[in-house]
């Protein structure tokens, strides 16, 4: 098996990083970053979306790993001092995997090009300094108009970052879907959006509609999305369900509600 590393750039991490390469070339595994079958992630869940992104164009090919060098993470099944065990996983493998659905981006532009990204966590549109205002289209049909401050799309993986933050809800990974969360919406007389998170399936894509694109911020989970704005207008976004899925070997897979517990709920009674 040939294992890609990659790591946070903090000491504890890179500390990680030169013990698991010693023992991955000691228990004969091959280290090969360009075309791996693993990719091992060292640090939290911010450095397995950059490790996402960094294999993003062969997700048919990787599992990926997490060790974590702090708390547990949601996408980090090990910890910093439990190497050893991952390495005697390793040896054992036998291909096991445990797979999670992914959000699709599509922008299209004034000038008829298109961008497509695909998102572990999720992807933000906002408006910075103005509010920010938008028709959103389900399946090309209008559902409703948006005023405020933009919108968080979200995986069900990512629905416990910044879409938690924002008030979408927790959604079960074993759900093929994704979901829509406002972001300081106006609803008074004048102006009205549901005001609810919205959870889609794998059948439905979610249109968003500018009204002025001038200052709006997009994002990618770690990225921000750049584009000529002085040569096209962002026409609009469609957000769907992935084609693709990522992949986490699953030697060890804690449960997605016990990390949910884990994490924001803790002993408190
Ligand atoms: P960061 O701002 O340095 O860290 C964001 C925090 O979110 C970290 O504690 C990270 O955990 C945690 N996290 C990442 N993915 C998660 C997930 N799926 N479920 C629960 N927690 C998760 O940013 P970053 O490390 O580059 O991560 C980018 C992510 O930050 C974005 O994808 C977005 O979800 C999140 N974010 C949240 C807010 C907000 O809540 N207001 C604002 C901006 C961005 P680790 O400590 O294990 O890395």
């Amino acid at each position: 098996m040939k294992i890609a590393v990659v790591n946070y750039n903090a000491p504890e991490a890179v500390r990680v990083r030169k013990i698991m390469l010693k023992r991955l070339a000691t228990a004969g595994f091959t280290y090969d970053q360009q075309h791996p079958d693993l990719v091992i992630s060292i640090g939290g869940d911010g450095t397995l979306l950059s490790a996402f992104h960094m294999y993003e164009q062969v997700l048919d090919k990787v599992r990926f790993v997490g060790i974590h060098t702090g708390h547990l993470g949601f996408y980090t099944d090990w910890r910093n001092f439990e190497l050893e065990d991952l390495i005697h996983s390793l040896q054992k493998d036998q291909g096991q995997a445990v797979s999670y659905p992914l959000l699709n981006i599509t922008q299209r532009f004034s000038d008829g090009s298109t961008s497509q990204y695909v998102a572990l966590n999720e992807s933000t549109i906002q408006q910075k300094t103005r509010t920010m205002v938008c028709d959103v289209y389900l399946n090309n049909r209008l559902f409703e108009g948006f005023r405020g401050d933009g919108l968080c799309v979200s995986t069900p993986t990512g629905s416990t970052a910044y879409n938690k933050s924002v008030g979408g809800a927790v959604m079960d990974p074993t759900i093929t879907g994704f979901q829509a969360a406002e972001m300081a919406s106006i609803n008074n007389r004048v102006f009205r959006s549901l005001g609810a998170p919205i959870i889609l399936g794998k059948e439905t894509k979610l249109t968003v509609r500018l009204h002025d694109d001038s200052d709006c911020i997009m994002t990618c989970d770690r990225q921000t999305l750049h584009w000529n704005r002085n040569e096209k207008h962002l026409a609009d976004i469609t957000y769907r369900v992935d084609d693709r899925r990522i992949s986490f070997a699953k030697y060890r897979h804690t449960n997605f509600w016990d990390r949910v517990h884990e994490s924001f709920i803790g002993d408190v009674q």
